[in-house]
């Protein structure tokens, strides 16, 4: 009887540790692979599945300019959205920056992930896996990095749309193996990539329903490999930081230590009582704080990057039109 009873034990043991294992499969760890580092996914340039999302966003006509933080209502209240720039340009693929990632599951820490269109195709297995977590939040970053203050009407149009029906293509496969949990039908928000754009750039953006977010504060300056400076760089992020800021990360492996510097800072903001929200819940909690252009830490530190990357931003030697 008791040989019975412990058989019995054992196979409910075994059952419950199954179905605990079935529930926590949809935010088991992400494993690192070769294929998420920089350059190690093969560069595709051509255009989307569908040029045209299916979603199309009503225009917002607020013209309200670029979003850098937000004014919290409630003074008690100690709120930061964490946001994480994935992007890419037409010339190159980069990586998907794991185990930061892997950090903000583990600690249900949610963000919004503000995804170019073309580095969405090249890491779609990635942003796949995000998607299920229900903890992020997904923005449009543009398609292959286009610098809005240098675009054509059509190009910049292109830039956006392609990457909204991006969205949607990864969300449908989701649909279609019958995984998706409640995920937004479509971004709508946008980060202008180099923080650059125009007054035309910005009608354009509202016009197609999207509201424009900055940051802050950057956090990543320079290489944050080494755990001393990465701590050292966090206390000067915390210390810049204030109730509806926005920090900036990047999750593409171009800046690098970006986890080190993730982890410092997380747990400094913590040890002072914050929590953290998606940018779209931070806008519910006040007022936005706007600008007429983006720039990193103060105007126009960004210009000279109009230069660096091809001729509009996207690493092309010809102008990109959406075609
Ligand atoms: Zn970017």
């Amino acid at each position: 009887m008791r040989y019975f009873k412990s058989v019995r034990f054992l196979n409910l043991t075994v059952i419950f540790l199954a179905a605990m294992t079935f529930l926590n499969s949809a935010h088991a760890e992400l494993k690192t692979a070769s294929f998420d580092l920089r350059r190690a996914l093969p560069n595709n340039s051509t255009p989307p599945e569908r040029k045209t999302p299916l979603n199309i966003l009503p225009a917002l006509n607020k013209n309200e300019g670029i979003i850098r933080r937000v004014k919290i209502s409630d003074d008690n209240l100690k709120v930061v959205a964490l946001t994480f720039d994935m992007c890419e340009l037409d010339t190159v693929t980069t990586g998907c920056d794991i185990d930061s990632m892997n950090f903000l599951i583990e600690n249900k820490i949610p963000a919004t992930l503000f995804i170019g269109g073309k580095w969405a195709r090249t890491h779609s297995r990635r942003v796949k896996e995000l998607m299920l977590e229900n903890l992020f939040e997904f923005a449009n970053h543009n398609w292959s990095h286009g610098n809005c203050a240098l675009l054509s009407e059509k190009g910049l149009k292109a830039q956006i749309l392609w990457t909204q029906a991006q969205y949607e293509l990864l969300r449908e496969e989701l649909e279609f193996e019958n995984l998706n949990n409640n995920m937004q039908k479509v971004p709508v928000l946008f980060r202008l990539p180099y923080g650059r754009s125009s007054e035309s750039a910005l009608k354009i953006i509202d016009e197609l329903g999207l509201r424009v977010i900055q940051w802050d504060v950057a956090a990543e300056a320079g290489d944050n490999s080494n755990l001393k400076r990465a701590k050292s760089n966090a206390k000067k992020v915390v210390s810049m930081t204030k109730s509806g800021s926005i920090l900036l990360f990047h999750a593409n492996l171009v800046p690098k230590g970006t986890v080190n510097l993730l982890r410092y800072v997380v747990e400094e903001l913590q040890a002072h009582d914050y929590k953290f929200v998606t940018v779209s819940e931070l806008l519910t909690l006040g007022e936005p704080e706007c600008v007429k252009d983006g720039y990193f830490s103060y105007k126009g530190d960004n210009k000279a990057l109009d230069k660096k990357f091809g001729i509009d931003g996207t690493g092309r030697r010809y102008k990109f039109i959406g075609e």
